[in-house]
């Protein structure tokens, strides 16, 4: 097994089928881009988890390709061998984070319809916000990648909705297998979703706050989730 791609809390590893990949979740959390790390025991098996939960979920209920395929043990997945796009897609139904550091907007706005953005998937470029012109020009479909985006969105309102969590914003990634499909790809977990239940947050701005456990935040999640999905 050789590592194929080392991400900042995951390593993607080959296997012996050359469509399949193992994907590693480790015990890892960062933030500001990589400047900011810690090593939480437990948190690569709660996202893998809930990924799982998700995956799944989208498969049976928005008959979307994923490429979740098994998971093996607690912090790995096997999943179907993608090229990634290299466009992240940001869903805003609040206003936090970026858009309120980069605008005059105030942190809390609600948006109706949900905001759909796109950044470059470039650390080291930090992740630029793109236009869909941008995202044409590198060869990709901003329509397609948008209406994913408000599909996925109705999903998880409603399943974070059940367990009490406001969903302010996520981020998603896609990719196309070798058999040309375009399946979503990259976690679904708390580490890329703004979730809110009274004031409080119940994500990765607990880490990058310090306002709280985030393995015990997710455990949770994780918990109530199994009660819905
Ligand atoms: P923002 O643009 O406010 O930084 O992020 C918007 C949403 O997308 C947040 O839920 C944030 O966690 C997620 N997000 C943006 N970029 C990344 C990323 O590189 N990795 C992860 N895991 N989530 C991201």
């Amino acid at each position: 097994m050789n590592e194929i791609v080392k991400g900042k809390v995951k390593t993607v590893h080959s296997t012996d089928d050359p469509d399949q990949v193992l994907i590693e979740y480790h015990d890892k959390v960062t933030a500001g881009n990589g400047k900011k790390v810690s090593y939480p025991e437990g948190k690569g098996a709660v996202c893998c988890a809930i990924s799982e939960l998700f995956f799944k979920y989208i498969e049976r209920k928005a008959g979307f390709l994923t490429h979740f395929i098994d998971r093996p043990s607690p912090n790995t997945m096997l999943c179907k061998k993608l090229t990634i796009i290299p466009v992240e897609v940001i869903v805003r139904n609040i206003a936090a984070g970026s858009i309120v550091r980069n605008t005059l907007l105030p942190e809390g706005m609600e948006f109706d319809p949900p905001l759909v953005e796109f950044n470059l998937k470039d650390d080291e470029k930090d992740d630029p916000l793109l236009t869909s012109d941008r995202v044409s020009l590198m060869g990709y479909d901003p329509v397609i990648l948008a209406r994913r985006a408000s599909q996925l969105n109705c999903h998880f309102k409603k399943v974070f909705g059940e367990i009490g969590l406001t969903v302010v914003d996520f981020k998603f990634e896609c990719g196309h297998a070798s058999d040309g499909g375009l399946y979503l790809a990259d976690e679904i977990s708390p580490d890329s979703f703004r979730l809110w239940k009274d004031g409080k947050s119940y994500d990765k701005d607990l880490f990058r706050k310090d306002k709280g456990d985030i393995v015990e935040a997710y455990t949770k999640i994780l918990s109530d989730l199994q009660g819905v999905i």
